[in-house]
């Protein structure tokens, strides 16, 4: 058996898939031999609008997998820890198991989406400091809006796990901002999912066009799945034209 190494863990290099255990919108996970490790395969599939509108991004899987694989590196050089282990495929991902914390975490730059529409504002503002949102990540409630006086009653989260999650999301965007910004990406707002692992807080999920809002810097153009859910056209071109960049050094 191959022997790889990442970081403190070691793992198999022919790490096959075994039983599919969970699948999302945009990616399945399966079981390894291995019961700490997960493979998260991403898939083309896309949707919006609670899943009222569905479609397919050719190639969307193989191009959020690189993306994520480039960012989670990047996080990691900065202290972030992720479930991030290692690319396997075009489309798999060898991740940490995680337990999920039903929380997702959206860190803004730039008014857009939800918080135009929650508070009635134009598109394109830029805020003076970065707003942080929890949403409850459960579909069957549109994944509604929620403080953390929500959460500490729902008991999905302890005081000290939520004050780790705020510490990692607030530099996650400072490292992501200026990473997009070396790349003539606008950083408008994005989407992070927080999982425990060994009883340590670490992030999960992807970091991808599906999850991130940017925009060109100079012609402000959109270049994210808002083209998929607002219709726009060039959805594909617009994945592509993100790798390029995120991968040119
Ligand atoms: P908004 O709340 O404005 O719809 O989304 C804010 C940011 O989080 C956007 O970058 C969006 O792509 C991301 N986001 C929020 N919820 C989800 C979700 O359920 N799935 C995905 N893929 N992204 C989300």
């Amino acid at each position: 058996m191959w022997i790889g190494y990442s970081g403190e863990l070691e793992f198999s290099l022919d790490m096959q898939k075994l039983k599919l255990i969970y699948e999302g919108k945009a990616k399945k996970l399966f079981d390894t031999d291995d019961p700490e490790l997960l493979i998260q395969e991403f898939k083309d599939d896309a949707t919006a609008f609670d899943a009222t509108k569905r479609g397919t991004i050719v190639n969307k899987g193989v191009i959020n997998n690189k993306l994520s694989e480039r960012i989670f590196i990047l996080l990691s050089n900065n202290h972030i820890p992720t479930h991030f282990v290692k690319r396997l495929s075009d489309r798999d991902m060898l991740i940490k198991r995680v337990e999920i914390i039903p929380v997702e975490v959206t860190i803004r730059n730039i008014v857009a989406g939800g918080m135009a529409k929650l508070l009635g504002l134009e598109e394109g503002g830029v805020l003076k400091s970065p707003v942080l949102e929890y949403h409850y990540k459960e579909d069957k409630l549109h994944d509604p809006l929620i403080n953390e006086y929500h959460i500490f009653w729902l008991g999905v989260a302890t005081g000290k796990e939520l004050d780790r999650i705020k510490k990692y999301s607030f530099k996650i965007n400072e490292i992501l901002k200026k990473f997009f910004d070396s790349k003539g990406l606008i950083l408008v707002d994005f989407k992070l999912e927080f999982g425990r692992c060994k009883g340590k807080i670490i992030l999960a999920d992807e970091i991808s066009p599906d999850t991130c809002r940017l925009w060109d810097k100079a012609t402000k153009e959109k270049l994210d799945k808002d083209r998929f859910r607002r219709d726009l056209g060039g959805v594909e071109d617009a994945y592509q034209e993100v790798l390029r960049r995120v991968m040119k050094e």
